[in-house]
């Protein structure tokens, strides 16, 4: 029997009941501007600021060192762009890896190109993994941020940014995380992690879109990306997206307080579902570590096969997924993470992303273990280039 099975919760997940409830007053009864002096816009302002609160105590953070913004990628550009202005004068040196999204590598080139600034974009290993003996060597004189993604979001390698953040440290370097993939999934702390910055964005863990965060770390004071009415203590301007910012706040408390559980199952899930395409499909390989893995996410590549041709037949099974060979630049070129852990053009190609969320359960799993085995075979059968 046909089946809809939601797989790609890396790419969006659904708002929660949580989240939503939470938002609904602010669009009708509590719809004051946080800016106004009056009674009902400082309501607005206060419900903001608990949002802020419980954002902060989330990541370990103070409230003053949280930001709200239309998302991850402007939370990335802000925290790129501000350190490239404000500490462009001390050096024009950033390091990032060859993985990371293209929220951070668009914003680096464009920094290289536009503003003088020279980038070293670190390789990693077979797993996705950046080595931190890497990052150390690339520090030079004039390095003045190193930005290195929490886990990446088509592999879910799950990066040592502790211990990048204390190279970091000791040497004098601000550090940012691109954390879009991990918060609400894996514990986030920005003191264990020793982070100057960090970015998040609330639809990756059942909170509204079009709404993230920037930490930036006390006293570190970055320039505004958005320039206009002075919001945010002036340094993000823009009518306050007050009902975002509290659905943000409620999803992730929701999140963190079921963090290690859903973890867990999660994980699980996971691993029955690459584990048992592993052992039904020949000639496939998971891409990603074992361990050091976000929870839900499965990815593999099956040789002989395109990666969109599988979404497509899966799709109408009813199984949403994606595949990292998407040319969403109208290339046809596989993914730069495909590339980056490695793999041949031809390997690439064949790749997809099974991302679990809350709503997956184990029949889902038996689902796809029997559908995506079918889908496989099927397409292989039609290829030239396949043999038994
Ligand atoms: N960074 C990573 C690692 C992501 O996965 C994404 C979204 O897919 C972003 C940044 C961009 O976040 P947003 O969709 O909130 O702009």
């Amino acid at each position: 029997m046909k089946r809809n099975v939601y797989a790609d919760h890396a790419a969006t997940t659904a708002l929660s009941d949580t989240a939503l409830n939470a938002m609904l007053p602010y669009f009708q009864e509590k719809f004051g501007n946080p800016s106004s002096l009056y009674g009902f816009g400082q309501a607005a302002k206060a419900d903001l600021d608990a949002a802020r609160a419980e954002v902060a105590v989330c990541l370990g953070a103070k409230p003053d060192e949280i930001f709200f913004t239309s998302g991850g990628t402007e939370a990335d550009n802000w925290a790129l762009r501000g350190v490239a202005e404000a500490r462009g004068g001390k050096g024009r040196h950033i390091i990032t890896s060859t993985i990371e999204h293209h929220a951070i590598l668009h914003t680096l080139r464009y920094l290289e190109k536009y503003e003088g600034f020279q980038v070293t974009y670190l390789g990693v290993d077979s797993e996705g993994f950046v080595n931190p003996a890497d990052v150390k060597a690339a520090i030079r004189p004039d390095t003045i941020l190193i930005s290195i993604m929490s886990a990446n979001n088509e592999i879910g390698t799950i990066e040592p940014v502790t211990e990048i953040g204390a190279i970091a440290r000791e040497a004098g370097v601000l550090f940012h995380t691109d954390a879009v993939q991990a918060v609400g999934h894996i514990p986030v702390n920005v003191d264990r992690w020793n982070v100057d910055l960090l970015s998040l964005s609330g639809h990756k863990f059942h909170g509204p879109r079009g709404v993230g965060v920037l930490y930036v770390r006390k006293p570190l004071r970055l320039p505004p990306l958005i320039h206009g009415g002075g919001q945010e203590k002036g340094r993000r301007s823009g009518t306050e997206n007050v009902a975002g910012a509290v659905g943000l706040a409620a999803a992730l408390k929701e999140a963190a307080a079921h963090l290690d559980g859903e973890g867990a199952r999660l994980s699980a899930l996971r691993d029955r579902l690459m584990d048992g395409l592993l052992s039904a499909v020949p000639r496939c390989k998971i891409t990603g570590p074992r361990e050091n893995r976000l929870p839900g996410t499965a990815s593999l590549v099956f040789e002989c096969v395109e990666g969109e041709s599988i979404l497509l037949r899966l799709d109408a099974m009813g199984i949403q997924s994606s595949s990292g060979s998407a040319c969403s630049s109208a290339s046809l070129d596989p993914s730069h993470v495909l590339l980056g852990i490695g793999l041949p053009h031809e390997i690439a190609h064949g790749s997809v992303r099974l991302s679990l969320g809350r709503e997956n359960t184990g029949e889902d799993v038996d689902y796809m273990l029997k559908v995506i085995p079918e889908v496989i075979a099927g397409l292989r059968a039609m290829s030239p280039i396949w043999e038994d």
